[in-house]
């Protein structure tokens, strides 16, 4: 039986994000920008990332000590790092982890899908951020086309993987692009979230006139396609879910600016350096690289994390307001979605 480990405010962990590379291929303008991810631009050398073993032993106690259910695999693309399935596979062999899951710009995954599967791997969050060429080539910064994502979802699907769909909405960006995303995959059946535009990092020079909200995108989509709200799946649903009216097809919209939804936020983050992150916009994280590569054991390590998580206190969002909070955050390339 997992343990549950409560935070200062009363929140268990549930949800582990595991970045297993800083690296991607695309330079999205909101993300990585390419002003500042250049040519020249420092990643993390190869043996300051976190080996399989040793994100396969950390992984093992979060899940049994710290009642961690779900693991969520993301980078930069994850699927950059190289021989990934191995440890999908790894992963899928711990007791009591429910649910493994991918965020992915699905670039990789016609070549990938099939194996990721075979070793294990439930579902991938697909990011996709328009249908136009011009509009999403604009976003990635190289020019991807769109049928690239494309073949990927379908590579996904085919390989029998659960597949949702992720789109930013940035004001004067892609806004013009909810209505056709929309219509686009309720036909193809599959969940879109809409996702505010968040002020993670420090490198997207953030302001909230772009943030496009929750408010807007329903509004926008319930003129042409009535929708209602339906229940959360289960506490602590990142998305909040929406039904179009007389169906069971669904959209879903992850508001952290407009509607924080930190009082139950049940998420960690492990970035591919091996630092714990309690908030995705949190300044610091904590060293688990040096605690996993010192003499410690297990049962010495799991007390280390189980003492973080229980003087959490991250509520960012709800303390945010309409203004960014003035402090150096980590990036969202560092630790993923
Ligand atoms: N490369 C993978 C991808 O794009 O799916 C995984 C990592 S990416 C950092 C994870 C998610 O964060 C993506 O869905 C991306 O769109 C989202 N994201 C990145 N920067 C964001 C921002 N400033 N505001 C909102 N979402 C953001
Ligand atoms: Fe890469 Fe994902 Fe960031 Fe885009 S959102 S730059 S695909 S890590
Ligand atoms: Fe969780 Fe931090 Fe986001 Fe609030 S701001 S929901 S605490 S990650």
């Amino acid at each position: 039986m997992n343990q549950s480990v409560y935070d200062a405010l009363k929140r268990p962990l549930r949800d582990l994000r595991i970045s297993v590379t800083d690296k991607c291929n695309f330079r999205c303008t909101y993300c990585m920008p390419a002003e500042i991810f250049g040519p020249d631009y420092q990643f993390l050398p190869k043996e300051q990332l976190l080996s399989f073993d040793e994100i396969e032993r950390l992984a093992n106690i979060f899940v049994k000590d710290l009642g961690v259910q779900k693991i969520r695999i993301t980078g930069g693309e994850p699927l950059m790092r190289r021989d990934l399935p191995i440890l999908i596979q790894k992963l899928r062999n711990i007791d009591g982890l429910e649910d493994i899951a991918m965020t992915t710009n699905a670039s990789l995954l016609p070549k990938y899908a099939k194996d990721l599967k075979e070793a294990g791997l439930d579902r991938v969050s697909v990011s996709l951020d328009s249908l136009n060429d011009e509009v999403f080539g604009k976003i990635n910064g190289r020019g991807v086309t769109v049928q690239k994502v494309l073949d990927g979802i379908d590579a996904a699907s085919n390989a029998g993987l659960g597949v949702k769909i992720n789109m930013v909405v940035k004001k004067g960006m892609n806004d013009h692009e909810v209505i056709p995303m929309a219509k686009f995959f309720r036909e193809k059946g599959h969940i879109l979230r809409f996702i505010e535009y968040m002020d993670v990092g420090n490198s997207n020079n953030w302001k909230y006139d772009e943030v496009y909200t929750k408010k807007q995108i329903l509004e926008d989509i319930h003129k042409v396609m009535p929708i209602e709200p339906i229940e959360p799946n289960y506490t602590g649903e990142v998305a909040t879910r929406y039904r179009y009216i007389g169906t069971k097809e669904e959209i879903g919209v992850i508001s952290s600016v407009s509607d924080a939804f930190c009082s139950t936020c049940n998420r960690a983050r492990v970035s591919a350096e091996g630092k714990l992150f309690t908030c995705l916009f949190a300044s610091n994280g904590h060293d688990l690289r040096s605690l996993v590569r010192s003499d410690r054991n297990d049962t010495q390590l799991a007390d280390e994390v189980v003492g973080i998580w229980r003087g959490r206190r991250d509520r960012y969002s709800e303390e945010r307001g309409s203004k960014s909070v003035n402090r150096k955050k980590v990036e969202m390339s560092h630790i993923g979605g």
